[in-house]
């Protein structure tokens, strides 16, 4: 029997770089208000009171310095930025920076509790933050400190997995684990060429103990599943077999969904259901290896408000909704209010926008890229041509 935890304190909302900046926990708001309505009877509990994580516990990903820092400008006010680019503080950043991680900790540490678990926070994802230094709207690491919850808290966990969709490539969590080998990390994103935060080549593997356990698979602007699917059943199944994770991290950031304000993927529902298809399906494969599932990047409310629904109610073991599923008119009017433009009538994919780049032929010469970086062979699945 599987068993699921959604983690959601309304004061993650407090989460706010201000009206003008493209980050915004409403649309995860939002997103969980729709998986409220649409999950009534499911099986799932729900955690709404959140700490933020102490010094103590932030400290095991972050230097003291920067936590100084952002204490310090939590306190002091609007608008300081917090790194070189587009990461303000804002007042009370700090906590609710750290209650945003300590909404992800508590998410691993309920999903380690017990064979079967999935737990989601679709508020957490904030990969990008390394250890001294905020970066790309994320202030403290929520999945890095759950990861190190994980392998250094009291399960002392050996192998943990963490697979990352997002469009842009999670630098934060793969640098922070790049010569630890207690992290299998996988991470799909739009080529560092073309999109912040420049990093996730297919030669970054790893170093020391690390070395072969860091897989980066970029892909161009416009790609979509046509481009995702093929290489991420061929490369995910293989990876967590040969690995064992005792725990496995999904960071579904949405900003690869085609309409996003700000990257250039342009995946569809499909992506996403069957990324997470798979993972639900080896978990269990693997004798019922804990699954934690957060949210991420996501810049147009029309897919991270139903993207992540549509995850949650996979998670909870609901049916997933059919693309003409009509959305309840009381949430319609509330997304209108917060968003202040119209809201879409049902699950239905916003179109892409761009000409996929994407050939068959190019799928195989990335595989061929990753197996030579990687040293090892992906064979194709069984039952494919
Ligand atoms: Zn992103």
């Amino acid at each position: 029997m599987t068993e699921a935890r959604i983690v959601w304190d309304p004061r993650f909302l407090a989460y706010d770089f201000g009206p003008q900046h493209p980050f915004t926990e409403r649309s995860r708001g939002l997103a969980v208000e729709l998986l409220r309505r649409l999950s009534e009877g499911a099986s799932v509990s729900w955690e709404e009171q959140v700490d933020p994580l102490s010094r103590e516990e932030l400290e095991r990903f972050h230097r003291r310095e920067y936590i100084d820092l952002v204490e310090r400008l939590s306190a002091r006010g609007q608008g300081e930025p917090l790194d070189a680019g587009d990461t303000p503080s804002f007042p009370g950043c700090h906590e609710a920076a750290a209650r945003m991680a300590g909404g992800t900790v508590a998410a691993a540490r309920w999903a380690m509790g017990g064979a079967g678990r999935r737990a989601f926070q679709p508020g957490g994802g904030l990969h990008h933050a390394h250890p001294d230094r905020a970066s790309g709207f994320c202030i403290y690491n929520d999945l890095a400190l759950a990861i190190r919850y994980a392998l250094d808290g009291p399960l002392h966990l050996a192998r943990v997995a963490y697979l990352d969709i997002d469009a842009h490539h999670g630098d934060g969590v793969m640098y922070g684990f790049y010569d630890d080998g207690r992290l299998l990390d996988i991470d799909f994103h739009q080529d560092g060429r073309t999109i912040f935060p420049g990093t996730g080549a297919v030669g970054e593997t790893g170093r020391g103990d690390g070395a072969g356990l860091k897989v980066n698979v970029p892909l161009p602007p416009g790609a979509g599943d046509e481009a995702f699917l093929p290489i991420f059943h061929r490369v995910v199944p293989e990876l967590l077999r040969s690995y064992r994770p005792q725990l496995l991290v999904l960071q579904h950031g949405v900003d690869s969904h085609a309409g996003d304000a700000l990257a250039g993927l342009q995946y569809t529902h499909r992506a996403y259901a069957e990324a997470l298809r798979v993972v639900l399906e080896l978990a269990h494969e693997l004798g019922e290896t804990p699954v934690l599932v957060t949210g991420g990047g996501g810049y147009t409310p029309e897919n991270v408000t139903r993207t992540l629904a549509r995850a949650g109610l996979r998670l909870f073991g609901c049916p997933p909704p059919s693309l003409d599923h009509p959305l309840p008119e009381g949430w319609r009017s509330e997304f209108r209010l917060q968003f202040g433009q119209e809201a879409p009538a049902d699950f239905g994919d916003l179109a892409p926008v761009y000409r996929s780049p994407w050939t068959e032929h190019r799928t195989e010469k990335l595989i061929e890229e990753l197996e030579e970086a990687m040293g090892r062979t992906f064979r194709a699945p069984r039952g494919a041509g």
